[in-house]
């Protein structure tokens, strides 16, 4: 298998990147918050310990990452393309990563850093609304809805993730710089990471990640 892995803060566009060039690239985008969100709407073990952490925008322990990344992976296609978005978020995360894909004979082809300032990053999550139904994201100034709280392509709710207010935003950024910003050093070393500039538009910034992964 090979992996692109999608890194930056909280709001830099991982998940709406990752959704926007899978199908061209043919590739499966993965998402830990998606995986970690459907266990606690489950009621999974899984979901029940992650539900704390994820209300007050704490990590998840890593070795419930590791467990639940190891099955997914147990259950992969060996010659897929996986986007990663959420994952690695440790230095654990990645050592175990890397360890997990020598064993399936895999590797990590590129790092994409999706950079962008901490205002903006703050302003994308605090207007954040998604559809409950088809999982479309708007935002209350930058991509509205043509009308309030419904979505455009399906009619479905809008709604706003409870970890997208003030207080558990400002969180999540700080434990992004204090746990996961040391992989960008990590991963320049081993000579993996591209950097991108994501205070651009959604659609340019897919094309650029796009055209990267497309010549790794
Ligand atoms: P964001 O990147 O905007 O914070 P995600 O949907 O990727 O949103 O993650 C939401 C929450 O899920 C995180 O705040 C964290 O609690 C948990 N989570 C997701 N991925 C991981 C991970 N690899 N390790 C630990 N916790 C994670
Ligand atoms: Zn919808």
């Amino acid at each position: 298998m090979k992996i692109i892995v999608l890194l930056g803060a909280p709001g830099s566009g991982k998940g709406t990147t990752a959704e926007k060039i899978r199908d061209r690239l043919n590739a499966v985008h993965l998402s830990t918050g998606d995986m970690l969100r459907a266990a606690v709407k489950a009621g999974t073990p899984t979901g029940k310990t992650a539900d704390g952490y994820m209300k007050k925008g704490e990590l998840v322990p890593d070795d419930v990452m590791v467990r639940l990344m190891e099955d997914r992976m147990e259950q992969g296609d060996a010659n897929a393309l996986y986007l990663l978005d959420g994952f690695p978020r440790t230095i654990a995360q990645a050592e175990l990563l890397e360890q997990s894909l020598v064993a399936r004979n895999g590797r990590i082809a590129r790092v994409v850093f999706l950079d962008a300032p901490r205002d903006v990053l703050i302003d994308r999550l605090t207007g954040r609304r998604i559809c409950r139904s088809c999982g479309m994201n708007f935002h209350v100034r930058n991509i509205p809805p043509k009308r309030e709280g419904v979505c455009d392509a399906c009619g479905g709710e809008l709604y706003q993730r409870p970890d997208d207010n003030r207080e558990t935003i400002e969180n999540r950024l700080d434990v992004y710089e204090r746990q996961t910003s040391d992989l960008i050093a990590r991963y320049t070393d081993l000579g993996l990471l591209t950097r991108v500039d994501s205070a651009q538009g959604a659609e340019a910034l897919a094309e650029q990640v796009a055209n990267i992964v497309g010549q790794g």
